[in-house]
């Protein structure tokens, strides 16, 4: 393809004004712009269709422009699009909190609706310190602690606890807070628990316990800050921790809930309840933004009972009930399939797919599990070079860093996700092979 080809699918406009998701002013990557979006198919303004392997960044789990979703939404939106949840109720609203405690930890009683990801994780942490200095009386054990590599979303406290080098800490100087980090466990899913992945948490907490209010982890699987895999023992072993120290103990599902790693929520994989727990990007099946944070009634009465006597925390489109009305669609819609079976699927695909790359000279891992297929090159990959690839064998992939990886809509069809994860593979057999990938 022509670089003169590429560029009609960009708009200058665009790249002078627009902000684009980590982005320089003085050298922006291309944007290709998109018509519109079905299915596992996004097609550009010059009528090429590419197969998407990223759902949006996790969020697009049911396709593009989904009927259900769509119906839902035109329904909802002849009602109301928006009514303000402070001394107001809705249906969608009543009816997702049900959903969501049906599917939830056992443990889990009262939800806090917010507008993102990373909004959620500013109320999760809100919530842990407002209920530790309500049950302690410390005013000081208001700190956390989490594993490196992480990623909890952008905003302040949520980048707090990103991992400090990836998370580039250093760009804000000491307007951040300072949080305690752990190596990250190095035990990978489904092979032999090293007991010495628990070791530094374990010193940690010895020494710091009395200033910390919580742990914050993604359970399972760390998306953004590394797409990395481990143990579920590890879970076990830090909610010891938690119990012993009476920390609370906060698990960031936001990636991974709703199937993506084979399971509901990915708690399940170690049977561990947190004590808050928050969920997003596919709650609403990729329609709008909308994120809840569960906590159990044990820390929603805690904070009642402290200072403030309320959760410090009320958002302008709380609990939208256009977005909790698709999100209940959803839901309705993950609970009539047999996502086990479903996921399973797209798993073993992946993993017979993705193998053949395990012995290119460019790369150092092959991970899948459940719906997240990554494979891990030996150096950074070139992304502009990457995606100039991606669109001439028309699919859409967006590695970041060391890391090439899809996490397909649910609903892909096995021609379409063989031919996805083919094109993957070739561009880092045929068109990277180089070693400057
Ligand atoms: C994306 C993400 C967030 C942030 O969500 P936003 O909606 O982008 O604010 C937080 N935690 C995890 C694990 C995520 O993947």
């Amino acid at each position: 393809m022509q670089s003169s080809e590429l560029s009609s699918l960009s708009d200058v406009w665009d790249k002078e004004h627009l902000w684009h998701p980590y982005t320089s002013t003085i050298s922006p990557l291309p944007t290709f712009k998109v018509e519109s979006a079905s299915g596992v198919r996004i097609k550009l303004v010059d009528g090429r269709e590419l197969i998407d392997g990223m759902s949006s960044w996790w969020c697009v789990i049911h396709g593009y422009n989904n009927p259900h979703l769509n119906k839902a939404a035109h329904e909802q939106i002849d009602k109301m699009s928006h009514v303000m949840f402070g001394g107001l109720t809705h249906e969608p609203a009543i009816k997702l909190g049900k959903s969501l405690l049906q599917m939830a930890p056992p443990n889990m009683n009262n939800i806090f609706f917010a507008d993102s990801g990373s909004v959620a994780i500013e109320v999760a942490m809100k919530m842990a310190v407002q209920a530790m200095i309500s049950k302690t009386g410390n005013h000081s054990r208001t700190n956390f602690a989490t594993i490196r590599s992480g990623y909890h979303g952008d905003t302040w406290n949520a980048m707090s606890v990103c991992d400090p080098v990836t998370g580039m800490h250093g760009a804000f100087g000491s307007s951040l807070p300072i949080r305690f980090f752990v190596p990250q466990p190095k035990s990978r899913f489904g092979e032999k628990w090293n007991p010495e992945d628990i070791k530094p948490l374990e010193k940690l907490l010895k020494e710091k316990s009395s200033e910390i209010a919580a742990i914050i982890l993604e359970p399972i699987v760390q998306g953004a800050g590394g797409m990395w895999f481990y143990h579920p023992q590890y879970l076990r072993e830090v909610k010891k921790l938690c119990d012993k120290y009476g920390l609370y103990l906060i698990f960031d599902e936001i990636a991974t809930g709703f199937w993506r790693t084979g399971k509901k929520f990915a708690w399940e994989h170690a049977g561990v309840c947190p004590d808050i727990m928050c969920v997003g990007k596919g709650l609403t099946g990729g329609y709008l933004t909308l994120s809840a944070v569960l906590t159990t009634k044990e820390i929603a009465d805690t904070i009642s009972r402290g200072e403030a006597g309320v959760l410090m925390h009320g958002p302008t489109f709380m609990a939208n009930p256009l977005a909790c009305a698709i999100a209940n669609k959803s839901l309705e819609l993950l609970n009539e399939q047999p996502m086990e079976e479903i996921i399973s699927k797209i798993s073993s695909i992946m993993t017979e797919e993705l193998e053949e790359a395990r012995f290119f000279d460019n790369v150092s891992d092959v991970r899948v599990l459940g719906a997240i297929g990554v494979v891990e090159t030996k150096k950074p990959v070139n992304l502009e070079k990457f995606q100039k690839h991606c669109i001439q064998r028309n699919i859409w992939v967006r590695p970041f860093g060391k890391n090439v990886y899809i996490m397909p809509p649910y609903i892909i069809s096995e021609k379409d996700l063989l031919k996805l994860c083919r094109e993957m593979i070739g561009i880092l057999k045929n068109d990277l092979k180089e070693s400057g990938i």
